[in-house]
């Protein structure tokens, strides 16, 4: 799960950034609403925490025109405003949720699950062979024992899982397990890959988790 932050208060969006990766997901920073315009425009994202104060272009006039362009990201507004008026505004402008500043880090945590929880009809939990991954939960099982993985391996083993069958191309894995500042030596997913084998006990026998030589991985039921 990728996460954009549109803020100009650097320490604030320095701050969210580390919490959020520190819940494994992927977080990319923009400073003005312009630049932030552009980059959620891309489709690169699953939710927007935008500020509301920007320079270049405010965080509503931002929301309205990506929703003009049918994007239907979930977006956050990260704001000091805070009366009725203001808030139903930014609503309208097609926001799905507001936060005040200050705000505390576990509530901005909960908002931003409340908006990435699964759709009803959508699983939460995920199977490959005898492990299974829960994203609620944020566990995984294997023959009913858990295995701790890192942040970035869960992340890595959930885009696999929920691609099963599907090859994965190393820069969509980059794209969306890592952020965009991360550099593109693709060779550390294999670090993560190897990782991840060894912490699921994965063996040729056990094959859940394969190698497409000179493109990516695959999760696969053998
Ligand atoms: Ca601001």
């Amino acid at each position: 799960m990728r996460i954009l932050i549109v803020e100009d208060e650097i320490g604030i969006s320095g701050f969210l950034k580390q919490g959020l990766e520190e819940e494994s997901y992927a977080v990319d920073i923009a400073s003005n609403g312009r630049e932030g315009l552009d980059m959620a425009l891309s489709g690169d994202y699953d939710l927007l925490l935008l500020d509301w104060m920007l320079p270049g272009m405010s965080g509503i006039e931002l929301l309205r025109q990506f929703r003009k362009s049918d994007m239907e990201t979930p977006a956050i507004f990260l704001t000091a405003k805070d009366t009725l008026d203001e808030t139903i505004f930014g609503l309208q402008a097609g926001a799905n949720d507001y936060i005040k500043k200050p705000f505390h880090f576990e509530e901005l945590l909960e908002r931003v699950k409340v908006q990435l929880r699964p759709k009803s009809g959508e699983h939460a939990e995920f199977t490959l062979g005898p492990i299974t991954l829960n994203t609620r939960k944020h566990q995984v099982m294997k023959n009913g024992k858990e295995i701790k993985l890192t942040q970035k391996e869960f992340a890595l083993l959930e885009f696999l899982m929920r691609n099963k069958g599907n090859v994965c191309r190393r820069t969509r894995i980059i794209e969306s397990v890592w952020d965009i500042h991360f550099e593109y030596n693709t060779g550390v997913i294999d670090v993560y890959i190897n990782a991840l084998r060894k912490k699921l006990g994965l063996n040729e026998k056990e094959n859940y988790i394969q190698t497409v030589r000179g493109v990516g991985y695959i999760a696969r039921e053998i």
